[in-house]
């Protein structure tokens, strides 16, 4: 496993770190982005941690190539702010229409040279998509026909499983946000590509957890980890025995 550092938007004040991780042999490529948003935690944190554990080998790149983005916006993130404008509106909505800010542009010209499968834009927002249908917390969203709806499918009923609090349960939504991340990934790059969100009500340790699963889930199905300690997922470990 190799692990570069670089940076994205090196020559503007919007530069930020981002990590390049292969695995030993060639496949699929998963890009993950955090902060995209400057005012959400779990989810930065949760890209953080997942860098900790490949730089510490505790989670290891068997296959193909993980792209981490931990902090898009950077200037947001140290006021605490959402962004202004706000960044998950500004990336392309057609083919050969540019971005309308020069953040999402350098993100999504990195997108674009590393074609990822899958795309992952790690979100928190408020309240709990089961209790009320129009709040997103709790939720995993992909766009309309998304290649990524069985997996999303998949994800939201093995986490459901291990959550006894029915009204925290995650929910799947189908939508399309033309100017998002999600939206540009899936339409002009043909990426599986799915919103995390958690709910900014839980306490931040429980978010960093579900978010944490979900990814490994995510990576395990592209084919980049071997893991055998997935939520609801207990035939490994039977099969030891
Ligand atoms: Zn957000």
């Amino acid at each position: 496993m190799d692990i570069q550092e670089r940076l994205l938007a090196k020559a503007t004040k919007f530069k930020t770190s981002y990590y390049v991780i292969r695995g030993s042999s060639k496949g699929n490529t998963v890009m993950v982005t955090a902060g995209v948003h400057g005012d959400e935690r779990a989810n930065i944190l949760s890209a953080k941690k997942l860098m900790r554990m490949l730089q510490n080998d505790i989670l290891r790149i068997n296959q193909g190539t993980l792209i981490i983005v931990p902090i898009v916006n950077q200037n947001a993130y140290k006021r605490r702010i959402r962004g202004i404008p706000d960044l998950n509106r500004t990336f392309p909505r057609k083919p050969n229409e540019a971005a309308r800010h020069p953040l999402s542009a350098a993100l999504f010209r990195l997108a674009a040279e590393f074609q990822p499968a899958w795309y992952i834009d790690l979100h928190e927002a408020r309240g709990f998509s089961k209790v009320n249908p129009k709040v997103l917390g709790q939720t995993l969203i992909a766009n309309p026909k998304s290649g990524a709806i069985p997996l999303v499918k998949q994800i939201v009923a093995r986490m459901n499983r291990s959550i006894a609090k029915k009204s925290t349960h995650f929910s799947v939504r189908l939508r399309k946000l033309p100017g998002s991340g999600r939206t540009a990934a899936h339409r002009l790059l043909h990426s599986k590509a799915i919103t995390v969100e958690t709910s900014c009500n839980l306490p931040v340790s429980v978010r960093v957890n579900y978010q944490i699963k979900i990814l490994r889930n995510i990576l395990n199905e592209a084919g980049l980890i071997k893991d055998d300690d997935l939520v609801g997922s207990q035939q490994s470990k039977a099969a030891t025995f």
